[in-house]
């Protein structure tokens, strides 16, 4: 990579990569972006990737349902998601012509493996005539099972498109607890958690305000109600970014995932970021030398039996069509 190269690319992240970090991301970074062009290849990448993902290789950021919108209208060979495997088959059902990789088929979700379809199915034989409303957090199986899908972003607009006086919402128990008191439809929910956004509790909110005055503290939706009920504002992380950027708090803490902070912090130096985080096992599993493997093998495929894909679509294009 020529020094100029290397030095802007550096500059989008300087703020939050040493210089001595650099020097052992800037050869990946170059051979992941001649890659790319060799293999037509489109990085999509999760605001939980780290900075040098996210601001110096990906082609693509956002929240999930950005990034599934975006799959959709994706020309290229080959698609690289730079997230969890639920969201790879998201975008592989999306756009069933593009191979679809991921760099590391272990970066599940905790929300993704709490249910399968089978549970699906019990509960609509529970629950018979009641929609069932599923996060996008979850495998193509149990999307296939489900009525529409959701996002953190948009479930209170999905959940009162249906008109009906109750839903069941898979599989996030906090998210379906936080959306519940904003509606007035009757949720019928399922024991599911991220187990990143549970361990956020109510005293750490206070803790943080006493040690941080004048702190805006933006919580995500799958954290415990009563850690939203301590926040000044709960949304997706999409919903989180905007905030920031409209608003320019002086001194913000974000209760998610370490890497939105250290993302977004790099677009904001007039903001101070104050960084508690809980790290997601997952998420970390993509790396930059797992990226550049991915496009140097063309492995690992995300594949989706074509009866169970073409279900699952059905439930994510309503929801993209809200
Ligand atoms: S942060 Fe939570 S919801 Fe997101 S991938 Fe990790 S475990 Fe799943």
């Amino acid at each position: 990579m020529s020094a100029a190269l290397s030095a802007s690319l550096y500059d989008r992240v300087r703020r939050v990569v040493p210089p001595m970090e650099w020097a052992v991301f800037a050869p990946d970074v170059e051979a992941i972006l001649r890659l790319k062009r060799e293999r037509n290849a489109v990085i999509l990448a999760h605001n939980y990737m780290t900075p040098e993902i996210f601001h110096c290789v990906a082609d693509i950021v956002g929240d999930s349902l950005h990034l599934a919108r975006e799959a959709q209208r994706v020309r290229a060979d080959v698609i690289v998601m730079a997230g969890v495997h639920f969201m790879a088959e998201t975008a592989k059902m999306l756009n069933p012509g593009s191979r679809v990789l991921i760099p590391d088929l272990e970066a599940g979700c905790s929300l993704a493996s709490s249910i399968t379809a089978a549970d699906v199915r019990l509960l609509r034989e529970r629950y018979p005539g009641v929609p069932v409303v599923t996060y996008v957090n979850t495998s193509a199986a149990v999307k296939a099972e489900s009525d529409i899908c959701c996002t953190s972003g948009n479930a209170r607009r999905v959940i009162e498109s249906l008109r009906t006086p109750q839903v069941i919402m898979l599989p996030d128990q906090y998210l379906a607890a936080n959306v519940a008191r904003e509606t007035g439809v009757k949720i019928i929910s399922w024991a599911g958690s991220c187990e990143v956004h549970e361990r956020f509790t109510p005293a750490q909110i206070r803790t943080l305000r006493a040690g941080n005055p004048g702190v805006v503290v933006l919580a995500h939706p799958e954290c415990p109600p009563e850690v939203v009920a301590e926040s000044d504002f709960a949304g997706s992380t999409a919903a989180m970014a905007d905030y920031v950027t409209d608003r320019q708090p002086g001194r913000v803490v974000l209760i998610t995932e370490c890497s939105m902070a250290d993302n977004i912090a790099v677009l904001h130096p007039r903001v101070e970021f104050v960084r508690p985080c809980n790290l997601c096992p997952h998420m970390k599993r993509i790396t930059l030398p797992k990226l550049r493997a991915t496009l140097e093998t063309l492995t690992h495929e995300v594949t989706i039996d074509p009866a169970v894909a073409d279900r699952a679509r059905l439930a994510v294009e309503r929801m993209l069509a809200i």
